[in-house]
């Protein structure tokens, strides 16, 4: 490997079984814009362009790794969403592109409402992307994120650290919550709770399977909408009389889930698809105002 061009092409040999060949070229570009320090535009114009040994040799260890099915976001420690840098570590999931969707809708909802001023709750906060993006763009809120991982909390306080936003974290389990969050309440509350099912882990790739946290991502088969039953009684219980909720959810569950709250007494629920044309999120109004 001395070009950029060996690169591409060593990493496509190696990683043909791991990846398909979207992926794998994305995956080749970050990486060596990463670690060349130059831009994904450079790269594509100059393959012929040299790296040094050095950067020759951490290619060559991030392919071991990467052939172990690890995801790059792990490897490289970092991600960004919503515009903004994160870590990441095993610790917490990789932020999802869905999940951007669901901020840019929270977001449209306060703007379209005037609301300036208020307070926001994720739960299950993770890497703390969700309570990060949404102070950064609603600088006025102030924004508290519960998660039951110390270690992840960990991660989504140096994370806001990074960002300079200020934001309250609180370790607790929303299926028993500690009186920590009895005290809070809030205008707006957001989650993206585990959501996967025993059947969906057969379809998953095992780079997200082998890696990811399981608390973050799975749930009992027979109780799939565990979290969202929690979180809605949460809900019910501690937002301001117009206030708003937001999931992300299970594609295969949009139906149940808006039943779910329909029977807790919210309205105005609805329904709405991601990118990819699956059911992913909801917003629901628990009292009308
Ligand atoms: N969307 C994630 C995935 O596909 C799951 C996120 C979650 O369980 N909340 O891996």
């Amino acid at each position: 490997m001395k070009t950029i061009k060996d690169v591409f092409v060593g990493y496509k040999k190696g990683l043909d079984k791991v990846y398909d060949a979207n992926e794998l070229g994305a995956i080749t570009l970050l990486t060596v814009s990463e670690i060349c320090n130059v831009s994904k535009a450079k790269i594509k114009a100059f393959p012929e362009d040299e790296i040094s040994s050095e950067q020759v040799e951490k290619l060559k260890s991030i392919l071991d790794e990467l052939k172990t099915g690890k995801p790059i976001q792990y490897i490289l420690g970092k991600t960004e969403f919503y515009g903004l840098p994160f870590n990441v570590n095993p610790s917490v999931l990789i932020p999802r592109p869905e999940t951007e969707e669901l901020v840019e809708w929270v977001i449209g909802s306060v703007s379209s409402r005037q609301l300036v001023v208020g307070s926001l709750l994720d739960i299950g906060t993770g890497s703390g992307c969700i309570a990060i993006s949404l102070k950064k763009n609603l600088p006025n809120f102030k924004v508290s994120a519960i998660d039951i991982s110390a270690d992840a909390l960990q991660t989504a306080t140096s994370n806001a650290k990074f960002n300079e936003l200020d934001i309250e974290f609180i370790e607790d389990d929303i299926l028993s919550p500690k009186s920590h969050i009895s005290h809070l309440t809030s205008h707006i509350i957001i989650s993206n709770p585990p959501y996967v099912t025993l059947h969906d882990k057969t379809q998953m790739h095992n780079n997200v399977t082998d890696f990811e946290p399981h608390t973050a991502l799975f749930v009992p088969e027979n109780d799939p909408l565990i979290f969202y039953k929690a979180i809605a009684d949460y809900a019910a219980a501690h937002l301001t009389q117009d206030g708003l909720l937001f999931f992300e959810i299970n594609e295969s569950y949009g139906k149940e889930t808006v039943e779910l709250l329909a029977d807790k007494g919210f309205k105005n629920i609805e329904l709405r698809k991601d990118m990819s044309g699956r059911d992913r999120m909801i917003k629901a109004q628990f009292k009308l105002p």
